[in-house]
């Protein structure tokens, strides 16, 4: 197949017009900054835009600058995140916002290279906060990007790969709108959000590109993107102690490193422990049962790791170093990743937390 990357410079009209009339109304557009854009582009990687504004909006009110982004503690942006997930996000946005205090008074820098060297901040990150806020002609490349190109312009090679992603970064920043990079980029995103739909259902009766669309003319809407296939997730199965004593729980801040480094959790161990071995880790921790009742399963599902999960409840005597327990009010101010999700309803139950109000 052959590929017409001027395709691109044929979009750059119809498109800005078609974003014009078409784009979406979005919270952090509608007075941008470059705090807002950082701080919506990272909530928005793995996650959907509907799910993302109430968390957006939650965010901004309790921290509308980079200064108290900074200064907040951890636990509290933590508990802010709650239900985002993929929490290095969260924390790689505390260290850049001290970064930014420390080095640029509380501004985020306008150099790509400045706004890349923050933690958290990649190429894509950093295009998008230059193009919308500083005018820079910066293409913000990510799936919805590489989708609509390599439909228009035709082009079959791996968009995982970093090389072919390279190559579409440089086609896309000889074509990106001078005047308007930040509304081009937008449109962008919006057209593979919106029209340009993967997975084979792109709407193109409805879009702005059809009349020169590779992809379109050719009948190869459902082979482009080209995609190598993703490796197999690890299975890894753990399981989970509620362990009571008191009237409280028993939870564990997870170490400095690793998947949900730093976060609150309960006490869990490698592998599905049946009676007998989850009796021995308990000893092993030096807690000893009156108690040990199966709590159920459970699955979460991470970038390259599954979990599945079986959870127990005890009521315990003993203690360990690195437990905390807590009672209903100092358990309802933590922030229990969303992977214990499960066991953080039971344990709720457990100290009689009513559940809340939906009316
Ligand atoms: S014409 Fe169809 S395949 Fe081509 S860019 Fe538009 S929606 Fe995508």
């Amino acid at each position: 197949m052959d590929e017409h990357w001027d395709n691109l410079d044929a979009l750059r009209a119809p498109l800005l017009a078609w974003y014009d009339a078409h784009r979406r109304v979005l919270p952090w557009r509608e007075e941008p900054s470059p705090y807002r854009t950082w701080v919506s582009e990272i909530m928005l990687q793995q996650t959907r835009v509907g799910a993302v504004l109430a968390y957006y909006a939650r965010f901004l009110a309790e921290l509308p600058d980079a200064r108290a982004l900074a200064a907040v503690s951890e636990e509290r942006l933590y508990k802010l995140w709650q239900g985002l997930g993929y929490y290095s996000r969260a924390k790689n946005l505390h260290r850049a916002a001290q970064v930014v205090v420390s080095e640029y008074g509380g501004e985020l820098p306008r150099t790509m290279d400045a706004l890349r060297a923050l933690p958290g901040v990649g190429d894509y990150t950093a295009s998008a906060i230059a193009s919308i806020n500083y005018g820079l002609p910066e293409p913000a490349v990510d799936g919805n990007l590489l989708r609509v190109a390599s439909r228009v312009c035709g082009c079959a090679e791996d968009v995982t790969d970093a090389r072919t992603r390279r190559r579409f970064r440089e086609h896309m920043a000889a074509s990106i709108d001078r005047a308007r990079p930040g509304a081009w980029n937008q449109a962008m995103m919006d057209l593979g959000a919106t029209v340009c739909l993967p997975n084979g259902a792109p709407l193109c009766a409805e879009c702005p590109a059809r009349a020169f669309c590779t992809a379109y003319r050719e009948g190869l809407t459902g082979v482009l993107p080209v995609r190598a296939p993703k490796k197999k997730r690890r299975a890894e199965e753990r399981t989970v102690f509620l362990l009571l004593r008191g009237g409280k729980v028993a939870v564990r801040r997870r170490g400095d490193t690793g998947l949900l480094a730093r976060l609150t959790e309960f006490p869990n161990a490698a592998g599905s422990l049946d009676e007998p071995s989850a009796l021995v880790t308990l000893a092993q921790w030096g807690v000893k049962p009156t108690s040990l009742t199966p709590c159920g399963t459970a699955k979460h599902i991470f970038t390259h790791i599954e979990w599945q999960m079986k959870g127990y409840v005890a009521e315990v005597t003993g203690d360990n170093a690195e437990f905390q327990w807590v009672d209903a009010t100092e358990f309802e101010q933590l922030a229990i990743p969303t992977a214990f999700k499960k066991y953080a309803a039971q344990a709720k139950n457990l100290l009689n937390i009513p559940p809340p109000n939906k009316g």
